[in-house]
């Protein structure tokens, strides 16, 4: 039996900047500092056209951390040829978060609808394999982010903490972990356990949060704010914690219907939900 845990420590609160996808990167982490967001993990897409070595500047400059890059992996392909290609995006990508200053990509490791799931997975370890090296000599870890099943079609063949951690144990390295992200694993009545036996592992290394809308009316693009779903969030914010997690809570929601709302209110509405309902 587990005690519930108190309202989370602002100074742990980190904003993808996928959530307010409006606004350019510059602009978020003005917002983001001012409203004393202290972490920043940086969507990918969000770099085009920059150089990372300076967004990376500039973010430090604001009192904020780098937690992370999203996102790496799309490994499994159909051919040898685009699994090295996709192997060479990964070391891009690494590269990248280095400059940036980030110390982890996380990622969304792939699948190929109509490829049985077990191949997929053994073509994201090799993938993982191949760029692990990389991944320790620019000093960047790497965590694996089980996704939902509803997306073990073409996103990942990874859809549960104990999927991900078969790969960790087969790799064994201090650069390869775990996100765990409350919207893709809070329906696994395994997840208190599998998140104790990764903390013991130490490959929890990163923690997403956004909630479940009842009814859902997008896969991807309809996650909601912190207490707007079903997801037990502080339950299992308390298992991350009691099993060792000391990193950011990381607020990360894709949402058409708030990217269409005005984003200033709603950096205000997410403090507030932080405190509430994590
Ligand atoms: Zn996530």
């Amino acid at each position: 039996m587990h005690m519930i845990p108190p309202p989370p420590d602002s100074v742990r609160l980190c904003i993808h900047t996928i959530t307010t996808k409006p606004w350019a990167i510059e602009e978020a982490v003005e917002r983001y500092a001012a409203a004393g967001v202290k972490g920043i993990t940086v969507w990918r897409e969000a770099l085009a056209g920059r150089d990372p070595a300076a967004i990376g500047t500039c973010i430090r400059d604001h009192g904020l951390t780098v937690v992370s890059v999203c996102r790496g992996g799309f490994f499994p392909a159909d051919t040898g040829e685009r699994r090295l290609k996709a192997i060479d995006e990964n070391r891009r990508c690494i590269d990248q978060a280095a400059a940036l200053g980030a110390p982890l990509i996380v990622l969304v490791c792939g699948a190929l609808a109509g490829q049985a799931l077990a191949e997929s997975r053994k073509q994201i370890a090799d993938g993982i394999a191949a760029v692990l090296p990389h991944a320790a000599a620019a000093r960047v870890r790497l965590a694996i982010e089980p996704l939902h099943p509803m997306y073990a079609d073409e996103r990942s063949a990874v859809n549960t903490v104990s999927q991900a951690r078969v790969i960790c144990n087969g790799l064994k390295s201090p650069w390869l972990g775990i996100a765990v992200d409350v919207y893709h694993t809070w329906w696994d009545d395994h997840l208190e356990e599998e998140i104790r036996a990764s903390g013991q592992e130490g490959t929890l290394f990163a923690f997403h949060l956004c909630d479940w809308r009842t009814p859902t009316v997008d896969i991807l693009e309809d996650r909601g704010l912190m207490g707007e779903g079903c997801i037990p969030i502080r339950q299992i914010r308390g298992w991350m914690e009691q099993a060792g997690f000391k990193g950011f809570n990381e607020v990360e929601i894709f949402s058409r219907r708030r990217w269409a709302t005005d984003q200033t209110q709603y950096l205000e509405d997410i403090k507030t939900a932080y405190f509430a309902d994590v």
